[in-house]
């Protein structure tokens, strides 16, 4: 799919954004943008080591911001741009938010070469869970059960 002049320009911006706050030391080298029909909703960049949040990725906090503004916890139609191809959490969260598309610059590749390996992180998600590298033990739990039971029969619940 070609991208067009807006979609240039939302890309541009989140690799200036990945540059600003890497170079303030807020986190590593990624930034994101979210827009849609034009408008952008957010912007986010990496705060993994400035606020000791792992799940701080430039995507994930682009996405939380985006569905504060919007007031809603899908995204539908909308497109995130990226400094870099979504890492397996980001792109999981970008699915759960229901995004329309997603534009990257960096892949993961380009990633890896400079010391952020995800790819094991893929390996690991297509894994059955008792052959993942970190013990993921299945505890079956008839109380587990009935909360799931219960939440969809649940007659007020909020599907998403
Ligand atoms: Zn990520």
């Amino acid at each position: 799919m070609d991208l067009d002049e807006t979609d240039r320009r939302h890309l541009a911006r989140a690799i200036a954004l990945s540059r600003e706050h890497m170079e303030r030391n807020e986190g590593g080298p990624f930034g994101a943008v979210i827009a849609r029909d034009g408008k952008v909703l957010a912007e986010g960049w990496n705060c993994v080591t400035s606020t000791n949040d792992p799940t701080a990725h430039a995507e994930v906090v682009a996405i939380r911001r985006a569905c504060s503004e919007v007031g809603s916890f899908a995204l539908e139609g909308a497109t995130l741009y990226s400094s870099c191809e979504p890492c397996p959490m980001c792109l999981a969260a970008a699915y759960w938010a229901r995004m329309g598309r997603i534009v990257y610059a960096n892949t993961r590749e380009d990633a890896m070469a400079i010391g952020f390996d995800d790819s094991i992180f893929y390996e690991e998600v297509a894994k059955p869970p008792s052959e993942r590298l970190m013990p993921t033990i299945h505890a079956p739990s008839a109380e587990a059960r009935a909360v799931f039971a219960d939440w969809f029969k649940k007659a007020d619940r909020v599907p998403y």
